[in-house]
Formats: structure tokens, sequence, C-alpha cells
């Protein structure tokens, strides 16, 4: 059997990261995966030359994630269908609001073998609810879809400083183990390096929700963070966040275990670091200090890269709002008030106050 095909979808600042992991683990491992990855790039041009030939020159993203070296067996190219045709594993690793887009132009064109990993961070809103990002793409592509999702600021993860992250597989109830199928052992094969300590189970959910909700809730620390009120204001959002998180779990994927939110990276330390110092939390702060929307906020300080939060905040309004569920989460709630329809952010302690009166 000829090893696995690896191809990464998207090429922004954790998108490359992930991309330079695991074009390190398939030039050690040629017995498993064959050595050249290739990574689909949105392309632009940067001071009239393309980033795709400054990426296979240079070796570096140096939009995306400027200053870093990336492996020669990453190979970037400008072509999705090119990128992913011959995959048998393909890593999705784009800011969600492009992700619908991308696979409406890969259906059809890749191995009905192949096998994906969403790095993504986010929910796809449409008319049926809610969806996990990973079953949308099983949905569009008909292909198995897993996540990974961590406590990992990507600066942090390209220096090959430590940190571990979650990564979740559900393993297809006709698996075989055999031809080009994925386990739980691959997958570790794949992602795991001596900076970078993966740890493998099946919730796909637990970990795609709490990383999608995560950044909502950055938001909100990022506004009293703003306000300049301090560490307790943040961890008083962290501490209602976290209660939301698990409440939207167990009410709209009951399939997601509670454990997954307090034990694994991708869970109450995912929101740590990001609530400590990710782009979302730099965005509210930069709000609140400059009365800017998050829009302008993001094009002002992000330099092309996404604060997730910001999406996030709107889809998650609109499925509570629809399914009558908005005063069950009052965080959620005020994130998206402040950031859309300017309620002041002084007012975020009174919105999420528990009124249990005590006799
Ligand atoms: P990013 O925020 O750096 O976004 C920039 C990328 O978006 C660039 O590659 C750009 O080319 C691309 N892009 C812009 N317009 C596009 C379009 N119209 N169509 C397709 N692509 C377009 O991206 P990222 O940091 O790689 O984030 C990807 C996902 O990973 C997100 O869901 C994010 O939440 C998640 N994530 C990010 C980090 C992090 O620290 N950056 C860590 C963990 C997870
Ligand atoms: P930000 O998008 O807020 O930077 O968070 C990155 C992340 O997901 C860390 O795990």
């Amino acid at each position: 059997e000829s090893p696995y095909k690896v191809s990464v979808v998207g090429s922004g600042n954790w998108g490359t990261t992930i991309a330079k992991v695991v074009a390190e683990n398939t030039k050690e491992k040629p017995d498993l995966f064959q050595e050249d990855v290739n990574m689909w790039v949105f392309e632009e041009q940067i001071d009239g030359t393309p980033l795709t030939q400054i990426i296979n020159t240079k070796h570096q993203n140096v939009k995306y994630l400027p200053n870093i070296d990336l492996p020669e067996n990453l190979i970037a190219n400008p072509d999705l269908i090119a990128t992913t045709k011959d995959a048998d594993v393909i890593v999705f690793n784009v800011p969600h609001q492009f992700l619908g887009r991308i696979v409406s132009q890969m259906k059809g064109q890749i191995k009905p073998t192949a096998r994906a990993v969403s790095c993504l961070k986010g929910f796809e809103v449409g008319p049926k609810g809610v969806q996990l990002l990973s079953d949308y793409v099983t949905q569009e592509l008909g292909i198995e879809c897993g996540a990974l999702s961590g406590a990992n600021l990507a600066p942090e993860v390209a220096k090959e400083h430590w940190s571990e992250t979650t990564v979740a597989y559900r393993i297809p109830d006709d698996f075989k183990g055999e031809g080009k199928d994925i386990d739980h052992r691959v997958l570790k094969q794949l992602f795991h390096r001596p900076y970078f300590h993966v740890n493998v189970i099946d919730d796909v959910a637990g970990i795609s929700i709490a990383g999608a909700l995560k950044n909502v809730v950055a938001l909100g620390c990022g506004f009293v963070t703003g306000l300049g009120w301090g560490n307790n204001a943040a961890a008083a959002i962290q501490r209602v966040g976290l209660g939301e998180i698990i409440k939207f779990g167990r009410m709209f994927f009951p399939e997601s275990k509670v454990e997954t939110y307090y034990q694994e990276s991708a869970g109450v330390a995912d929101l740590i670091t990001t609530c400590s110092g990710g782009r979302n939390v730099r965005v509210a702060t930069e709000m609140a200090k400059t009365g800017k929307s998050g829009e302008q906020v993001e094009k002002d300080i992000l330099n092309g890269q996404s604060a997730q939060g910001l999406v996030t905040c709107k889809e998650v309004h609109q499925w509570l709002e629809s399914s009558g569920h908005t005063e069950d989460f009052p965080l959620f709630e005020a994130v998206y008030q402040i950031t859309y329809e300017n309620v002041p952010m002084k007012e975020l302690p009174s919105m999420i106050e528990e009124l249990d009166i005590v006799e």
C-alpha cells in the first residue's frame, strides 16, 4: 500500500503553521506519508509578486506567518483542485466564512476515499440550524471529517514553543483498517511533534463547540479588558463563558461529552489562552478603547487575518433567536448586542447577572 498523500487547504496564520507541522512529519515518516505536502493558497500579490511564488522560493509566508522558516517539502499552490484531487488526507484550515465556497468547488473533484480534518473554529448556520463544520464537510463532500482544536495561538506553535492540542475523529462504522482509511494512530503520526503534543479522542462535537464559542467569549473578555476593568472582570467573563459553552453543547449537541470541556486542550485551556492573548481579545480590547466597529478594528490591526468571534457571535445569535433560546445564553447574546446593536459595553455585567434572588 502506497503512503498517504496529505494536502492542506488554507495558508493564513494557523493554516501555514499546521502545514509546517504536517510537512515536518511527512518528511520524517516516508513509510506512512508521501513527503511533499501541497498547500492551497488564496493567491494575492505582495509588492507585485504572487504569494505562492514567495512561499516556494523564500520558504516563508511573509504576509501571514512572517519570519518563520517553512519546510521545503511544503509546496504552495493557488489551484484548489490541483492541490486536493490526489489527496488521501485533506486538512482544512481557512477562516470559516470562506469554507462554503471552497467545498462547493471541490465537489466531485476529490478522491471518494479521501478523509478530512477541520482545524477551523466556527459553525455553519443555515436553514437547518447550527452545524459542525466537520459535519458540513461530510455532507458536502461525502467524506469522513474529524477536527483539530486546542490551546494553540499560531505564532507560539510556529516558533515551536510547547503546546498541547486535541484531535477528534470518529472512526466510520464500516472501517476495516484497509486501504487509505485513517485511524487515531495515523492522525497522531500526522500532527504530533515534540513541541505539539496531540491527544486523539472521538468527541468531534465537544472540541468543535468549545473551539467555536471561545472566540465569542474572548470578545466579551476584550471588552472588559479594554474598559480597563482588569483581571477579575476577565476571569468573570471566562467563568460565565465556560458555563454557556457547556450548556450550548448539552442543548444542541447532546453527543458531546462534558469532560471534553474541562479536560481537553480544546476545552477550558483554549478559552484561557485565547482570552489571554488571541486576536479576538485584541480586537475587542481595541473596540473598547477606540469606539470603532469590530470590522474596522479587524482591518486596522490584523493585516488580513480574521477574528472569527465577530462572525460566530452573529451566527450564534441568529440560531438562538430562531430557536427561541437567546435568554438561555446571556453572555453570547450580550457580545452580539454590543458588537452589532450599539449596546454600551459597560452594560455587560448587568446583562449577564444571574437573577436568582436568595429569599
Ligand atoms: P487568518 O485569520 O490568518 O486569515 C487569513 C487567511 O484567509 C489567508 O490565508 C487569506 O488568504 C485567506 N483569505 C482571505 N480572503 C479569502 C477568501 N475570499 N477565500 C479564501 N481565503 C481567503 O487564518 P488562520 O489563522 O489560518 O485561521 C484559520 C482557522 O483556524 C480559523 O477558523 C481560526 O479560528 C482557526 N485557528 C486560528 C489560530 C490562530 O492562532 N491563528 C489558532 C487556532 C485555530
Ligand atoms: P484567536 O483567533 O483569537 O487568535 O485565537 C486563536 C486560537 O484559536 C487559539 O487556540
